[in-house]
């Protein structure tokens, strides 16, 4: 639990940085047992110590730039823009902000290999992981073969029969996938797991959590390793137009890859910031992953955010088309910009998701992820309400081969 300790090292919060105790507003937090509570101290010390520490920088640039790929391409996407060309030739330009070509095919790398660094740092020969779909998983797996680290990666029973192609790649790089069997053998079981792992490992283990979740440091950390996202947008826009985005937008699972290009433009007011959830079935039903705007504010994985809950607090399982989310919680930060107004949270359903996948398909000859296809997915909503021809910058979170299947039995494509 927090303690008085805590308290040390105050800095004044602000809009972006967490306060002392790790807290965005009333959100975020160290809900954990006191055996983390070192392991959290210890993690944020040399997350600090390092991110200022020009020799990890230059590590970590050139892993970025020579394994991982980037910079990534900011990609004006000129058929889904005519699409929304109104008839006087105004309308909404419409960029792509490529994570889909990162190495791995997603943003997670950008996270897995510079936590891998750090945990190298800190001296721990020994990784842990949770995942749900595998992207998270498959990411820390091969950030660890590129280092030759011990991988463990925890997943749920049910999430390794659905995603077996991911399972068999991790094992493929070296890592050691333990399934999890507690509650219904999804993410949030695995996520329990990794933690409980932890607890007992601390000495020798370093844990990579996959989103801007989880007891803080991990909020701030993830989010500022994938800062760059936000960093390359804003000098790409630079160059291209000499100005800012009007709009950005990301999908939110977790919520790293629309925190990671959300970042550098907070202080921006004249940026438009949107985050799209996995609406599944509808938020009226059962069925869906829309925590922000159909969720309450609760205790989950040791951080206070929205998450879906019933009447008795019982964590409430999530649905959505896109496994990757497919997650009951939210990123504190999430909370906070949705709390203050800073940013705007809407969801789309399974079914307009499917259509944006088959739509971006189509126009670009882009195939998104399912959870991609969320943001790309909103423009239908969005664009329509603008006036003039504002930027609109969405985050290609990841590339969909690894949905085609899923795609498949729901499409028809003629
Ligand atoms: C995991 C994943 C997401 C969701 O995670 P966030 O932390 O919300 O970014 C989104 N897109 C892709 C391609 C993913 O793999």
């Amino acid at each position: 639990m927090v303690s008085a300790k805590d308290f040390q090292s105050s800095s004044p919060p602000t809009t972006e940085q967490p306060d002392a105790l790790g807290r965005f507003g009333q959100f975020g937090g160290k809900y954990v047992p006191e055996t983390l509570m070192p392991a959290l101290s210890e993690l944020e010390t040399a997350f600090r110590q390092y991110r200022d520490d020009s020799g990890f920088q230059a590590e970590l640039q050139e892993l970025l730039r020579e394994y991982v790929g980037r910079p990534t391409p900011l990609y004006l996407a000129e058929r889904l823009t005519a699409r929304y060309a109104k008839a006087d030739g105004s309308g909404p330009q419409i960029y792509l902000k490529r994570e889909d070509l990162n190495h791995t095919g997603a943003h997670k790398i950008n996270n897995a290999i510079a936590q891998v660094l750090l945990a190298r740092r800190m001296g721990k020969q020994r990784i842990i992981a949770e995942t749900g779909a595998g992207q998270h998983g498959v990411a820390t797996a091969t950030a660890c073969a590129r280092f030759g680290v011990k991988c463990v990666i925890y997943m749920g029973v049910h999430d390794m029969d659905r995603q077996a192609l991911n399972v068999f790649r991790m094992r493929l790089m070296g890592a050691e996938v333990i399934p999890v069997e507690a509650g219904n053998g999804t993410l949030k079981d695995a996520t329990s797991e990794s933690i409980r792992d932890w607890v007992t490992n601390v000495e020798n283990t370093h844990y990579i959590l996959g989103s801007v979740a989880g007891p803080h440091p991990y909020p701030m950390l993830v989010r500022d390793f994938h800062a760059v996202i936000g960093e390359e947008t804003r000098t790409q826009a630079q160059q291209k137009w000499g100005g800012l985005p009007d709009i950005i937008m990301g999908c939110v699972g977790g919520g790293s890859n629309a925190m990671g290009i959300f970042h550098e433009f907070v202080d921006e007011p004249s940026v438009r910031l949107i985050g799209v959830e996995a609406g599944g079935e509808g938020i009226d039903s059962p069925k869906h992953a829309a925590t922000l705007t159909g969720g309450e504010v609760g205790i989950l994985h040791g951080a206070m955010s929205y998450l879906l809950q019933d009447e008795e607090g019982q964590i409430v399982e999530a649905h959505s088309i896109s496994a990757g989310l497919d997650y009951p919680g939210v990123g504190p930060e999430h909370s906070y910009l949705k709390e203050s107004q800073r940013a705007e949270y809407y969801n789309v359903t399974d079914e307009q998701a499917l259509a944006a996948f088959e739509r971006c398909s189509r126009l670009e000859g882009i195939i998104p992820a399912l959870e991609t296809a969320h943001a790309i997915a909103y423009l239908e909503t969005l664009c329509p309400q603008l006036t003039g021809s504002p930027r609109i910058v969405i985050n290609c979170s990841g590339r969909g081969d690894k949905d085609v299947q899923t795609a498949a039995k729901r499409l028809n494509p003629g």
